[in-house]
């Protein structure tokens, strides 16, 4: 019988074996570490203050990118990227994501292996 309420464990349905290939393929696609940058990317519009100037038409000034990162995280709130490292940084972020979500598949191979006592 199909229990329509219980959510799906796709790792349930497979082998460990299958488990520790996927696990190794997955850390096998994790990026460069060196490279590991942690945030989100903002993008504000700014008022400079000048009189007469158009952003006090409200054509503001922008955008500007600010890559944000968490003061709890032990980051300094909104940090200023200039325009030239705005790609690097986009591409350092992006990439930074997609290992941060490699790592918790990795662990979610982890536990359920760990819930088989086969975790080595
Ligand atoms: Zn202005």
């Amino acid at each position: 019988m199909i229990d329509a309420h219980k959510t799906p464990d796709p790792l349930g349905g497979l082998s460990t074996r299958q488990l520790r290939t996927r696990r190794r393929r997955l850390t096998g696609r994790l990026p460069d570490w060196e490279g590991y940058l942690a945030g989100s990317l903002v993008e504000q519009h700014r008022r400079c203050g000048k009189e007469g100037c158009r952003c006090a038409r409200g054509e503001l000034h922008g955008p500007y990118v600010y890559l944000s990162v968490g003061r709890a995280r032990g980051g300094r709130g909104l940090v200023y990227v200039p325009e030239t490292l705005a790609r690097l940084v986009r591409r350092r972020v992006t990439l930074s994501e997609q290992a941060q979500r490699l790592l918790a598949e990795i662990s979610a191979i982890n536990l359920e292996l760990l819930a088989r006592r086969e975790l080595e």
